[in-house]
Protein backbone atom coordinates (compact mmCIF):
# COMPACT_ATOMS: atom_id res chain seq x y z
CA UNK A 1 0.00 0.00 0.00
CA UNK A 2 1.46 3.59 -0.86
CA UNK A 3 0.41 6.52 1.48
CA UNK A 4 1.01 9.32 -1.13
CA UNK A 5 1.62 12.74 0.11
CA UNK A 6 -1.55 14.57 -1.73
CA UNK A 7 -0.71 17.93 -2.59
CA UNK A 8 -3.16 20.38 -0.58
CA UNK A 9 -5.99 21.59 -2.99
CA UNK A 10 -6.09 25.75 -3.34
CA UNK A 11 -8.91 26.72 -0.85
CA UNK A 12 -6.96 24.97 2.38
CA UNK A 13 -4.65 27.63 1.45
CA UNK A 14 -6.82 30.16 2.48
CA UNK A 15 -6.40 28.56 6.41
CA UNK A 16 -4.50 30.98 8.49
CA UNK A 17 -1.90 28.53 9.24
CA UNK A 18 -0.56 28.62 5.93
CA UNK A 19 1.86 31.45 4.50
CA UNK A 20 0.55 33.76 1.93
CA UNK A 21 3.18 32.29 -0.38
CA UNK A 22 2.20 29.24 -0.47
CA UNK A 23 -0.80 29.77 -2.45
CA UNK A 24 1.37 31.07 -5.48
CA UNK A 25 3.35 27.23 -5.80
CA UNK A 26 2.86 25.32 -8.25
CA UNK A 27 4.56 21.54 -7.57
CA UNK A 28 6.17 20.05 -10.30
CA UNK A 29 4.07 16.69 -11.26
CA UNK A 30 6.76 13.69 -11.57
CA UNK A 31 6.32 10.55 -13.70
CA UNK A 32 4.09 7.98 -11.43
CA UNK A 33 5.95 5.72 -9.39
CA UNK A 34 4.00 2.93 -8.73
CA UNK A 35 4.51 0.20 -5.70
CA UNK A 36 3.24 -2.52 -8.34
CA UNK A 37 7.00 -4.06 -10.00
CA UNK A 38 5.23 -5.65 -12.44
CA UNK A 39 4.95 -2.79 -14.36
CA UNK A 40 7.86 -2.01 -17.27
CA UNK A 41 8.69 1.34 -16.11
CA UNK A 42 9.66 3.58 -19.04
CA UNK A 43 8.50 6.82 -17.56
CA UNK A 44 10.55 8.41 -15.75
CA UNK A 45 14.17 8.53 -17.73
CA UNK A 46 15.79 6.16 -15.17
CA UNK A 47 18.38 3.99 -16.41
CA UNK A 48 17.60 -0.10 -16.85
CA UNK A 49 20.71 -0.87 -15.14
CA UNK A 50 21.92 -0.95 -11.70
CA UNK A 51 24.62 1.08 -10.45
CA UNK A 52 28.40 -0.90 -10.89
CA UNK A 53 29.37 -3.04 -8.14
CA UNK A 54 31.82 -1.15 -6.78
CA UNK A 55 29.02 1.29 -5.84
CA UNK A 56 27.56 -1.26 -3.94
CA UNK A 57 30.63 -2.21 -2.14
CA UNK A 58 31.01 1.53 -1.26
CA UNK A 59 27.26 1.66 0.60
CA UNK A 60 27.45 -1.70 2.41
CA UNK A 61 31.32 -1.34 3.43
CA UNK A 62 30.52 2.16 4.86
CA UNK A 63 27.34 1.13 6.69
CA UNK A 64 29.18 -2.11 7.59
CA UNK A 65 32.91 -0.77 8.08
CA UNK A 66 32.69 2.41 9.73
CA UNK A 67 29.53 3.12 10.75
CA UNK A 68 30.16 5.83 12.70
CA UNK A 69 30.07 7.54 9.57
CA UNK A 70 26.61 7.62 9.83
CA UNK A 71 26.14 9.00 13.14
CA UNK A 72 28.12 12.29 12.16
CA UNK A 73 27.42 14.13 9.75
CA UNK A 74 28.95 14.23 6.24
CA UNK A 75 31.45 16.52 4.77
CA UNK A 76 29.36 19.84 4.05
CA UNK A 77 31.19 20.58 0.73
CA UNK A 78 32.02 16.74 -0.56
CA UNK A 79 35.29 17.80 -1.36
CA UNK A 80 36.32 13.83 -2.02
CA UNK A 81 34.05 13.67 -3.98
CA UNK A 82 33.96 17.09 -6.20
CA UNK A 83 37.49 15.98 -6.36
CA UNK A 84 36.25 12.74 -8.03
CA UNK A 85 33.65 14.06 -10.20
CA UNK A 86 36.27 16.49 -11.60
CA UNK A 87 38.79 13.92 -12.46
CA UNK A 88 36.17 11.45 -14.10
CA UNK A 89 35.18 14.17 -16.62
CA UNK A 90 38.87 14.95 -17.37
CA UNK A 91 38.88 11.27 -18.28
CA UNK A 92 35.82 11.34 -20.20
CA UNK A 93 34.93 14.86 -21.58
CA UNK A 94 31.44 14.62 -20.17
CA UNK A 95 29.93 12.46 -22.87
CA UNK A 96 30.72 8.89 -22.05
CA UNK A 97 29.02 7.35 -25.22
CA UNK A 98 31.43 9.17 -27.42
CA UNK A 99 34.01 6.94 -25.40
CA UNK A 100 35.91 3.75 -26.02
CA UNK A 101 36.30 1.60 -23.19
CA UNK A 102 39.77 -0.29 -22.45
CA UNK A 103 40.08 -2.47 -19.82
CA UNK A 104 37.22 -0.83 -17.74
CA UNK A 105 38.58 2.89 -18.58
CA UNK A 106 37.28 5.41 -20.60
CA UNK A 107 39.04 7.02 -23.13
CA UNK A 108 37.24 10.28 -24.80
CA UNK A 109 36.27 10.33 -28.30
CA UNK A 110 38.00 12.80 -30.63
CA UNK A 111 37.99 16.43 -30.18
CA UNK A 112 36.10 15.49 -26.58
CA UNK A 113 38.92 15.85 -24.45
CA UNK A 114 38.70 19.02 -22.42
CA UNK A 115 41.54 21.17 -23.44
CA UNK A 116 41.62 22.74 -20.06
CA UNK A 117 41.50 20.35 -17.06
CA UNK A 118 38.11 20.86 -14.65
CA UNK A 119 39.71 21.49 -11.03
CA UNK A 120 37.19 20.59 -7.34
CA UNK A 121 36.69 24.03 -6.91
CA UNK A 122 34.79 24.58 -10.78
CA UNK A 123 32.52 21.56 -9.26
CA UNK A 124 29.33 21.92 -6.41
CA UNK A 125 27.43 18.77 -5.82
CA UNK A 126 23.38 19.02 -4.58
CA UNK A 127 20.80 16.43 -3.36
CA UNK A 128 20.00 16.12 -7.12
CA UNK A 129 20.20 18.30 -10.19
CA UNK A 130 16.52 19.27 -9.27
CA UNK A 131 18.47 21.19 -5.67
CA UNK A 132 21.34 22.46 -7.90
CA UNK A 133 19.08 23.79 -10.46
CA UNK A 134 17.34 25.64 -7.37
CA UNK A 135 19.67 27.49 -5.98
CA UNK A 136 21.03 28.70 -9.28
CA UNK A 137 17.59 30.22 -9.60
CA UNK A 138 18.28 31.88 -6.19
CA UNK A 139 21.65 33.03 -6.62
CA UNK A 140 21.59 33.93 -10.46
CA UNK A 141 17.92 34.50 -11.57
CA UNK A 142 15.65 37.76 -10.43
CA UNK A 143 12.11 39.63 -11.41
CA UNK A 144 14.67 42.13 -13.20
CA UNK A 145 15.65 39.56 -15.42
CA UNK A 146 13.51 37.34 -17.40
CA UNK A 147 15.25 33.69 -17.98
CA UNK A 148 14.92 32.91 -21.35
CA UNK A 149 13.84 29.15 -21.90
CA UNK A 150 12.42 27.40 -24.41
CA UNK A 151 8.67 26.72 -24.88
CA UNK A 152 8.93 23.30 -24.06
CA UNK A 153 11.67 21.52 -21.60
CA UNK A 154 12.13 20.15 -18.68
CA UNK A 155 8.59 21.10 -16.83
CA UNK A 156 10.60 21.77 -13.51
CA UNK A 157 12.24 25.15 -14.92
CA UNK A 158 8.70 26.81 -14.25
CA UNK A 159 7.79 25.17 -11.21
CA UNK A 160 11.06 27.12 -9.77
CA UNK A 161 10.52 30.54 -11.70
CA UNK A 162 7.50 30.94 -9.55
CA UNK A 163 8.86 29.70 -6.99
CA UNK A 164 11.78 32.41 -7.14
CA UNK A 165 9.47 34.90 -9.08
CA UNK A 166 11.64 35.10 -12.24
CA UNK A 167 9.91 36.11 -14.99
CA UNK A 168 10.39 33.26 -18.28
CA UNK A 169 10.98 34.27 -21.94
CA UNK A 170 10.06 31.57 -23.71
CA UNK A 171 11.67 30.83 -27.30
CA UNK A 172 9.43 27.81 -29.18
CA UNK A 173 11.85 24.74 -30.10
CA UNK A 174 12.25 24.07 -34.03
CA UNK A 175 9.98 21.87 -36.26
CA UNK A 176 12.30 18.72 -34.58
CA UNK A 177 12.88 19.16 -31.19
CA UNK A 178 15.57 21.01 -30.99
CA UNK A 179 16.40 24.37 -28.89
CA UNK A 180 16.11 26.98 -31.66
CA UNK A 181 19.62 28.75 -30.61
CA UNK A 182 19.16 31.78 -32.98
CA UNK A 183 15.75 32.79 -31.37
CA UNK A 184 17.34 31.99 -27.92
CA UNK A 185 20.05 34.83 -28.85
CA UNK A 186 17.32 37.01 -30.20
CA UNK A 187 15.26 37.12 -27.46
CA UNK A 188 18.36 37.03 -24.56
CA UNK A 189 19.55 39.79 -26.17
CA UNK A 190 16.58 41.62 -26.54
CA UNK A 191 15.90 41.08 -23.11
CA UNK A 192 19.52 41.53 -21.46
CA UNK A 193 18.63 38.13 -19.98
CA UNK A 194 20.16 34.81 -18.83
CA UNK A 195 19.63 31.79 -20.77
CA UNK A 196 18.57 28.22 -19.47
CA UNK A 197 18.19 24.72 -21.75
CA UNK A 198 18.62 21.70 -21.52
CA UNK A 199 20.77 20.12 -24.15
CA UNK A 200 19.48 17.50 -25.18
CA UNK A 201 16.36 19.13 -24.75
CA UNK A 202 13.61 17.23 -22.39
CA UNK A 203 11.19 15.86 -23.35
CA UNK A 204 12.06 15.61 -27.20
CA UNK A 205 15.85 14.62 -27.30
CA UNK A 206 16.59 17.00 -29.50
CA UNK A 207 20.32 18.59 -28.92
CA UNK A 208 22.56 21.26 -30.38
CA UNK A 209 26.00 20.64 -31.17
CA UNK A 210 28.98 22.03 -29.07
CA UNK A 211 30.04 24.95 -31.72
CA UNK A 212 26.31 26.11 -32.10
CA UNK A 213 26.06 26.66 -28.38
CA UNK A 214 29.58 28.28 -28.14
CA UNK A 215 28.41 30.72 -31.21
CA UNK A 216 25.40 31.64 -28.78
CA UNK A 217 27.62 32.20 -26.29
CA UNK A 218 29.86 34.48 -28.47
CA UNK A 219 26.82 36.10 -29.46
CA UNK A 220 25.27 36.79 -25.97
CA UNK A 221 26.09 39.43 -22.86
CA UNK A 222 28.88 37.71 -20.87
CA UNK A 223 27.63 39.46 -17.91
CA UNK A 224 24.49 36.71 -17.59
CA UNK A 225 25.14 33.08 -16.65
CA UNK A 226 23.96 30.29 -19.62
CA UNK A 227 23.34 27.76 -18.20
CA UNK A 228 22.82 24.01 -19.93
CA UNK A 229 21.71 21.30 -18.13
CA UNK A 230 22.84 18.24 -19.63
CA UNK A 231 21.13 15.91 -17.85
CA UNK A 232 21.39 13.53 -20.79
CA UNK A 233 24.72 14.32 -22.27
CA UNK A 234 26.14 11.74 -21.96
CA UNK A 235 23.60 9.93 -24.57
CA UNK A 236 25.81 10.84 -27.73
CA UNK A 237 25.45 14.01 -27.73
CA UNK A 238 28.03 16.76 -27.12
CA UNK A 239 29.11 18.19 -23.87
CA UNK A 240 29.94 21.87 -23.79
CA UNK A 241 32.40 21.06 -20.63
CA UNK A 242 35.47 21.89 -23.32
CA UNK A 243 33.87 25.64 -23.32
CA UNK A 244 33.66 26.04 -19.63
CA UNK A 245 37.11 27.46 -19.50
CA UNK A 246 36.36 29.76 -22.29
CA UNK A 247 33.37 31.58 -20.63
CA UNK A 248 33.47 32.73 -17.43
CA UNK A 249 29.11 33.01 -17.76
CA UNK A 250 29.03 29.11 -18.55
CA UNK A 251 27.52 26.72 -16.43
CA UNK A 252 26.67 23.20 -16.64
CA UNK A 253 24.44 20.72 -14.66
CA UNK A 254 24.54 17.49 -14.58
CA UNK A 255 23.39 14.46 -13.03
CA UNK A 256 24.20 10.84 -11.40
CA UNK A 257 20.29 10.01 -12.27
CA UNK A 258 20.55 9.11 -15.48
CA UNK A 259 23.70 8.16 -17.09
CA UNK A 260 24.55 6.62 -13.68
CA UNK A 261 22.30 4.55 -12.92
CA UNK A 262 21.51 6.11 -9.68
CA UNK A 263 18.21 7.83 -9.60
CA UNK A 264 17.95 6.75 -6.03
CA UNK A 265 21.08 8.22 -4.41
CA UNK A 266 20.14 12.11 -5.44
CA UNK A 267 23.00 13.02 -6.63
CA UNK A 268 23.31 16.17 -8.93
CA UNK A 269 26.31 18.84 -9.54
CA UNK A 270 27.03 21.92 -11.46
CA UNK A 271 30.54 22.98 -13.25
CA UNK A 272 31.10 26.75 -13.33
CA UNK A 273 33.65 29.06 -12.81
CA UNK A 274 34.87 28.96 -8.60
CA UNK A 275 33.24 32.40 -8.03
CA UNK A 276 29.85 30.53 -9.56
CA UNK A 277 30.40 27.37 -7.21
CA UNK A 278 31.15 30.20 -4.35
CA UNK A 279 27.67 31.97 -5.17
CA UNK A 280 25.54 28.86 -4.73
CA UNK A 281 27.57 27.27 -1.83
CA UNK A 282 26.33 30.47 -0.33
CA UNK A 283 22.65 29.41 -0.92
CA UNK A 284 23.43 25.99 0.23
CA UNK A 285 24.88 27.43 3.53
CA UNK A 286 21.74 29.27 3.79
CA UNK A 287 19.18 26.53 3.39
CA UNK A 288 20.82 22.93 4.24
CA UNK A 289 23.89 22.80 5.13
CA UNK A 290 24.63 19.09 4.55
CA UNK A 291 23.37 18.67 1.09
CA UNK A 292 24.33 15.12 -0.24
CA UNK A 293 24.31 12.62 2.74
CA UNK A 294 27.57 10.31 3.80
CA UNK A 295 26.36 6.97 1.44
CA UNK A 296 25.93 9.08 -1.56
CA UNK A 297 29.25 10.74 -1.58
CA UNK A 298 30.70 7.13 -1.18
CA UNK A 299 28.62 5.75 -3.47
CA UNK A 300 29.74 9.16 -6.10
CA UNK A 301 33.20 8.39 -5.78
CA UNK A 302 33.01 4.81 -6.86
CA UNK A 303 30.66 5.54 -9.95
CA UNK A 304 33.30 7.96 -10.89
CA UNK A 305 35.76 5.42 -10.44
CA UNK A 306 33.82 3.07 -12.61
CA UNK A 307 33.34 5.48 -15.68
CA UNK A 308 33.85 2.33 -18.15
CA UNK A 309 30.88 0.43 -16.33
CA UNK A 310 28.96 3.38 -17.13
CA UNK A 311 30.00 4.48 -20.68
CA UNK A 312 28.97 0.35 -21.64
CA UNK A 313 25.49 0.68 -20.32
CA UNK A 314 25.34 4.16 -22.05
CA UNK A 315 26.54 2.30 -25.35
CA UNK A 316 24.05 -0.26 -25.32
CA UNK A 317 21.07 2.47 -24.57
CA UNK A 318 22.01 4.44 -27.55
CA UNK A 319 22.57 1.04 -29.65
CA UNK A 320 19.03 0.20 -28.75
CA UNK A 321 17.49 3.58 -29.09
CA UNK A 322 18.72 3.50 -32.54
CA UNK A 323 16.69 0.14 -33.25
CA UNK A 324 13.59 1.01 -31.44
CA UNK A 325 13.57 4.46 -33.30
CA UNK A 326 13.80 2.34 -36.54
CA UNK A 327 10.87 0.09 -35.21
CA UNK A 328 8.70 2.72 -34.63
CA UNK A 329 8.51 4.42 -38.06
CA UNK A 330 8.27 1.07 -39.71
CA UNK A 331 4.78 1.12 -37.67
CA UNK A 332 3.77 4.12 -38.60
CA UNK A 333 5.35 6.33 -35.70
CA UNK A 334 6.98 9.52 -36.07
CA UNK A 335 10.13 9.44 -34.13
CA UNK A 336 11.94 13.04 -33.10
CA UNK A 337 15.39 13.00 -33.31
CA UNK A 338 16.80 11.66 -29.80
CA UNK A 339 20.50 12.06 -28.69
CA UNK A 340 18.93 11.49 -24.82
CA UNK A 341 17.62 7.62 -23.40
CA UNK A 342 14.49 8.29 -24.39
CA UNK A 343 12.46 8.64 -27.86
CA UNK A 344 9.99 11.06 -28.27
CA UNK A 345 7.51 10.09 -30.85
CA UNK A 346 3.95 9.86 -32.10
CA UNK A 347 1.28 7.25 -33.42
CA UNK A 348 -0.29 8.60 -36.39
CA UNK A 349 -3.80 8.94 -36.02
CA UNK A 350 -4.03 8.28 -32.36
CA UNK A 351 -3.85 10.69 -29.39
CA UNK A 352 -1.29 10.12 -26.74
CA UNK A 353 -3.56 10.17 -24.14
CA UNK A 354 -4.23 6.51 -25.89
CA UNK A 355 -1.11 5.74 -26.87
CA UNK A 356 -0.38 6.07 -22.48
CA UNK A 357 -3.35 3.90 -22.14
CA UNK A 358 -3.38 1.27 -24.35
CA UNK A 359 0.08 0.90 -23.30
CA UNK A 360 -0.17 0.81 -19.31
CA UNK A 361 -2.93 -2.07 -20.10
CA UNK A 362 -0.16 -3.91 -21.65
CA UNK A 363 1.82 -3.42 -18.34
CA UNK A 364 4.34 -0.54 -19.73
CA UNK A 365 4.23 2.79 -18.29
CA UNK A 366 5.40 5.93 -20.55
CA UNK A 367 5.03 9.44 -20.17
CA UNK A 368 2.02 11.65 -21.63
CA UNK A 369 2.27 14.90 -21.51
CA UNK A 370 -1.15 17.13 -21.71
CA UNK A 371 0.71 20.11 -23.22
CA UNK A 372 -0.39 22.18 -26.44
CA UNK A 373 1.51 21.14 -29.14
CA UNK A 374 3.44 18.06 -27.85
CA UNK A 375 -0.37 16.11 -26.91
CA UNK A 376 -0.17 13.53 -29.30
CA UNK A 377 3.51 12.67 -28.40
CA UNK A 378 4.57 10.06 -25.52
CA UNK A 379 8.12 9.78 -24.00
CA UNK A 380 9.43 6.38 -23.94
CA UNK A 381 12.52 5.72 -22.03
CA UNK A 382 14.88 3.42 -23.10
CA UNK A 383 15.32 0.12 -21.09
CA UNK A 384 16.92 -3.10 -21.21
CA UNK A 385 16.51 -5.33 -24.56
CA UNK A 386 14.03 -8.07 -22.38
CA UNK A 387 11.71 -4.56 -21.76
CA UNK A 388 12.11 -2.78 -25.15
CA UNK A 389 11.04 -6.61 -26.25
CA UNK A 390 8.07 -6.24 -24.79
CA UNK A 391 7.38 -2.63 -25.56
CA UNK A 392 7.95 -3.49 -29.08
CA UNK A 393 5.08 -6.76 -28.89
CA UNK A 394 2.62 -4.24 -27.31
CA UNK A 395 3.27 -1.84 -30.16
CA UNK A 396 2.85 -4.35 -32.59
CA UNK A 397 -0.50 -4.92 -31.22
CA UNK A 398 -1.68 -1.22 -31.35
CA UNK A 399 -1.36 -1.38 -35.91
C1 LIG B 1 16.07 14.21 -14.87
C2 LIG B 1 16.41 15.63 -15.13
C3 LIG B 1 16.94 16.45 -14.14
C4 LIG B 1 16.88 16.07 -12.69
O1 LIG B 1 17.78 15.22 -12.26
P1 LIG B 1 17.99 14.88 -10.72
O2 LIG B 1 19.46 14.93 -10.60
O3 LIG B 1 17.41 13.51 -10.56
O4 LIG B 1 17.31 15.88 -9.86
C5 LIG B 1 17.37 17.72 -14.47
N1 LIG B 1 17.22 18.19 -15.71
C6 LIG B 1 16.67 17.46 -16.68
C7 LIG B 1 16.51 18.05 -18.04
C8 LIG B 1 16.23 16.17 -16.42
O5 LIG B 1 15.62 15.46 -17.37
Amino acid sequence: MHYGVAAIVFSAYNEVMFSARLKNLHPYVPGEQPDDADYIKLNANENPYPPCPAVIDAITSLAGCSPEALARYPDPDATALRTEIALFLNRTGGALAQCTVQNGQCIPGAGHELPVPITPDMVYCGNGSDEVLSFLFYACFDAGHPLVTPQISYSFYPVYAGFYGVPLNTVPLTEDGTPDADALVQHANAADAPVLFANPNAPTGGALSRAAIRAMLLRTNRERVFVVDEAYADFAAESVLPLVAEFENLVVVRTFSKSMCGAGMRLGYMIAQPRVVAAITTVKNSVNHFPVDALTQAAGIAACRSDGYYADCAHKIVALRGRFAAFLNAHGWSVLPSHANFVFAKKDGMRGADVYRALKVSGILVRHFAVDGIEDYVRITIGTDEQMAAVEQAIARMD
